[in-house]
């Protein structure tokens, strides 16, 4: 049976992952499973580097095939930030309501198409032997004019996507992961996968 390890302490991508890969036999383990911390410096220039380096480091140290993702916003009218950088964008301390009105503020003389941006999710996939890829999800909206919406976390309340009608935190869950970044990104994964064992 095969086993993979998700390389992240957050319970809520755990169960989304358990959720996903064990009705396909797939054992998932976490590091809230194991009892040493790990410390890896994401220092890469894309999603996709930085899912990569993830999953090598734990990879090789745990030697089992490792799953990790990377994700976040990219606003067109700002050079694509806050990118790579989401988390600790305007500060890892800076509460959301802080940052996303920022971001409100700063595209405050930006009008319609040109408002676009996108949430980005990469997730990698490295086995012991070496064999690594990724898989990439989008989610295509536009930066709304103001917060809305009690749902999500992060910048949800700010993002605003067409086929809602509102932002991706005045939705369920449900709504959301059906066609959202993460979303996306794990059906490419399962896909693999389901390629892979056939
Ligand atoms: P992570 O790589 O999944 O930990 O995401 C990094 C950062 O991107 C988060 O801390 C959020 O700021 C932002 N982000 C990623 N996905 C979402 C989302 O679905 N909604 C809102 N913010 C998100």
């Amino acid at each position: 049976m095969k086993e993979l390890m998700i390389a992240t302490s957050n319970a809520h991508k755990v169960d989304e992952f358990k959720k996903m890969l064990e009705p396909r036999g797939i054992v998932v383990k976490s590091l809230l499973d194991l009892d040493e911390q790990f410390e890896i410096e994401e220092n890469g220039t894309t999603f996709e580097e930085n899912a990569l380096i993830k999953a090598r480091s734990i990879a090789r140290h745990l030697n089992m095939a490792v799953i990790s993702d990377d994700s976040g916003l990219v606003i067109d009218a700002l050079n694509g930030e806050p990118g790579i950088h989401s988390a600790r964008y305007l500060g890892h301390d800076t509460d959301y309501m802080t940052k996303n009105t920022i971001i409100l503020n700063r595209l405050a003389d930006v009008e319609g198409n040109d408002r676009s941006a996108r949430f980005v999710c990469a997730i990698a996939l490295v086995y012991p032997d070496g064999r690594e890829m990724t898989f990439t999800g989008t989610f295509e909206g536009f930066i709304h004019d103001r917060i809305e919406g009690p749902n999500g976390f992060g910048y949800d309340p700010i993002f605003y996507y067409p086929p809602f009608g509102t932002t991706s935190a005045n939705v369920s869950d449900e709504m959301k992961n059906a066609v959202s970044h993460r979303g996306n990104a794990l059906k490419l994964l399962m896909e693999y996968l389901d390629h892979e064992e056939a």
